[in-house]
């Protein structure tokens, strides 16, 4: 496979700006690597939306947050294992991807060599899990889940379900938007043969319309046909895809292709990502405009994951107005009041 990982690389197809070109003399932690496939989808204007998403800027080094916002560190129970919220997980699996997203929101981690989950580190996972029996699901995630090897994936795979078959595992990867081609018949053959026991579910990571190619949704596909439901979680980025027509857009595809919109992320207030985060308040208006124009199901929650590892909330307007002795008080998405009894008795 052929990456983008230079300058030189990056300046055959685009006229970078000062901001681009400035990164390479300073450059932020996170590595430059974007495959063929995902490249080829940039645009040739300087404020490409794709290309927002993956080339660099100077304006990663403003540091005006934290590293680990979410606590991960603090939360970690194995070298790997994060265990935040009482019944679910989440297994670092690598740090690698095939294409480093410059809002990663785990960029203590990701990139940085720690390289792929050992058969050990594997095992100790394990261990932890067959004693936490609260623990109902695991999300598979990094880095990206299917930069491992298909021997790693196996090994993953067979050791998880022989301790708990019954623990729903969560696929989360960027590989259908980044490198579709990754899904091929013998990794396709190893999900299939363990997708026995509580199901595998598939997250994907589609920002923008753009990204909903044929070729990707194919790779989708392939999951779907083994009967694995697929669910979609969209960073909010600025200048990516802060537009309710983008949006709207982006949501309706994915359903239409039978991907659940599942999470609209307010940036994490990580490091490095401030040019690319939105405001709040702007969000939430953007929220009830998309709410007017999609569907139940085609409608994302808007989450912020609270900083200093506070954990997830859905922001939204609040249509709960106040209450007497008798009633509740609401407004209409239109602006009108109304009211709902108490229960007495
Ligand atoms: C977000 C997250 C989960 C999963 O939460 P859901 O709301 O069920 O999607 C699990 N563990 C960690 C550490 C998380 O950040
Ligand atoms: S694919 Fe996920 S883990 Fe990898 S760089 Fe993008 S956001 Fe980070």
């Amino acid at each position: 496979m052929v990456m983008i990982t230079s300058k030189e690389s990056l300046e055959e197809k685009l006229t970078l700006r000062p901001d681009e070109k400035q990164w390479f003399e300073n450059p932020s932690s996170l590595p430059l690597l974007i495959s063929d496939y995902y490249f080829s989808l940039i645009g040739d204007t300087p404020d490409d939306p794709i290309r927002r998403e993956v080339v660099p800027s100077v304006l990663e080094n403003v540091t005006d947050a934290s590293i680990d916002p979410l606590k991960e560190v603090s939360h970690s129970v194995t070298a790997r294992l994060i265990h935040r919220y009482r019944n679910r997980a989440a297994l670092l699996t690598t740090d690698r991807c095939f294409t480093y997203c410059r809002h990663c929101f785990r960029r203590r981690f990701t990139g940085l060599d720690t390289g792929p989950i050992s058969e050990k580190e594997i095992d100790e996972a394990a261990g932890y899990l067959k004693a936490h029996r609260e623990i109902k699901e695991l999300l598979l995630t990094g880095g990206d889940l299917f930069t491992l090897s298909d021997e790693r994936l196996e090994y993953l795979f067979r050791t998880l379900k022989e301790v708990r078959d019954d623990i729903i595992l969560r696929l989360c990867t960027r590989a259908p938007v980044t490198f579709p081609d990754r899904f091929d018949e013998k990794v396709m053959k190893i999900i299939e043969k363990y997708s026995y026991g509580a199901p595998f579910m598939l997250l994907t990571h589609y920002n923008h319309p753009t990204e909903l190619t044929e070729k990707s949704l194919e790779a989708v596909k392939k999951f779907l046909a083994l009967g694995i439901p697929a669910f979609n979680q969209t960073v909010l980025l600025h200048g990516v895809n802060d537009d309710a027509d983008v949006l709207e857009e982006l949501c309706n595809k994915l359903l239409y292709n039978r991907i659940k919109p599942y999470y609209l992320f307010q940036g994490d207030l990580v490091t490095g990502t401030a040019h690319l985060r939105c405001d709040i308040k702007a969000g939430i208006a953007l929220e009830q405009e998309l709410r007017r124009r999609l569907s139940g199901l085609a409608m994302p929650q808007y989450t912020l994951d609270l900083p200093d590892g506070g954990g997830k909330i859905i922001l939204t307007r609040d249509h709960f107005t106040g209450e007497d002795d008798d009633y509740y008080y609401f407004t209409t998405p239109e602006g009108e009041e109304r009211k709902y009894p108490k229960k007495k008795g």
